[in-house]
């Protein structure tokens, strides 16, 4: 075969490739999510960033929510950062809402409210990389993009036989290369839904649907018994292990201490409980910094899990005999375990407050 042949060859079944993914699309695809109606890059970019490490199911009630609170880019722009973490609260992975109130902020002023359409403008705003940027850029202004997120580099990595860890630079070129040349001329915007939902509902991470699959009679992975090993796996590595006591600093009113987390950081500017090293003295501290302590009890410890340590929580419930002002280096503030308020909290918090209200409700 020449190679102007093989050239040919190879965009006769590219295109095929994009309309057999339409053509399923069209009949099978999800057509009703809540960032499917009323399409503008603002919802596209919310539901992108929600989904990233997330179900679909879990994001539709936050999305909802965050909608009604936030209906434009210029009222996240204009919102405290703490309402903004209030809404995510549960969601996980703060820096997300983070980046998208300052690139909120970054669309209103530098580009005058309008979001940008490239991927090239897009990609200069806080928290959109480049897979993003191209289904912003797809779906909401149906420009030719590519994207390549978790569903989609699974879809190419088996449906192509592509081995490697696509975390690698090498790998992730490769299938960058292969995304960029499988997207279609026009319906770009349908076409990027498509690739997404076929990934999240039938080639999914374990126990594959191929027999629903359009891309069956193609698959490499399938073809040749590589389903399970496709795409490569991160190498395993031991993560460190941390350990950190959380004090439950409790006054009269049955009340506890908050304080907010510094602004970059694990829980980055959500309310947390003053944290201690394991080898300081939680009495000791009480003492110094908020009055005489009543009764010390040592709650269950367990373990939280970041993408880079484990993290062994030792909380301390202390009860104080009396109060004092402290002068603290941080924001604080005293709440009802059962009613915290519109705060942006740290998981480990949330946990705390909803097993220390269902155990010693307060009237
Ligand atoms: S045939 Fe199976 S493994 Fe191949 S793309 Fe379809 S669902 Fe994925």
């Amino acid at each position: 075969m020449t190679k102007a042949t093989l050239a040919a060859t190879q965009a006769t079944k590219l295109a095929h490739f994009a309309d057999t993914v339409l053509a399923w699309f069209d009949q099978h695809g999800r057509k009703h999510l809540p960032w499917q109606q009323d399409i503008n890059a603002y919802r596209v970019w919310v539901s992108e960033i929600m989904l990233q490490q997330t179900q679909v199911a879990t994001v539709i009630p936050y999305f909802e929510r965050f909608m009604a609170r936030f209906p434009t880019v210029q009222a996240l722009a204009e919102a405290p950062i703490d309402e903004v973490l209030h809404l995510w609260t549960g969601l996980g992975y703060y820096a997300r809402a983070r980046n998208l109130h300052k690139a909120a902020g970054q669309v209103v002023h530098d580009f005058n409210g309008e979001f940008p359409r490239t991927v090239a403008q897009l990609v200069s705003l806080s928290g959109i990389g480049r897979s993003t940027a191209g289904a912003i850029s797809s779906i909401a202004f149906g420009e030719r993009a590519a994207i390549l997120d978790g569903n989609v580099k699974r879809v190419l990595a088996r449906y192509h036989g592509v081995d490697g860890w696509p975390g690698q630079t090498a790998t992730a070129n490769h299938l960058w290369a292969l995304a960029e040349a499988a997207t279609p001329p026009a319906r770009n915007g349908d076409y990027t839904q498509a690739m997404m939902d076929l990934g999240a509902t039938l080639c999914t991470r374990s126990k594959p649907h191929c027999e629903r699959c359009p891309l069956l009679g193609g698959c490499v992975a399938y073809a040749t018994g590589r389903i399970a090993e496709l795409p490569g796996k991160k190498p395993r590595k031991v993560l460190p292990e941390k350990s950190v006591q959380l004090l439950m600093l409790r006054n009269g009113q049955g009340q506890l201490l908050l304080e907010q987390r510094p602004p970059t950081g694990i829980w980055g500017g959500l309310w947390s409980f003053p944290e201690l090293d394991m080898a300081q003295c939680a009495q000791g501290f009480a003492e110094q910094y908020y009055g005489p302590v009543a009764e010390l009890q040592t709650l269950p410890s367990w373990r939280h899990t970041f993408s880079h340590y484990h993290l062994h929580i030792h909380p301390q419930l202390i009860q104080l005999a009396r109060t004092r002002d402290a002068v603290a280096e941080r924001p604080t503030c005293w709440v009802r375990p059962d009613a915290p308020g519109s705060l942006g909290l740290a998981a480990p918090v949330t946990r705390l407050l909803s097993e220390l209200s269902e155990a010693e409700p307060l009237i």
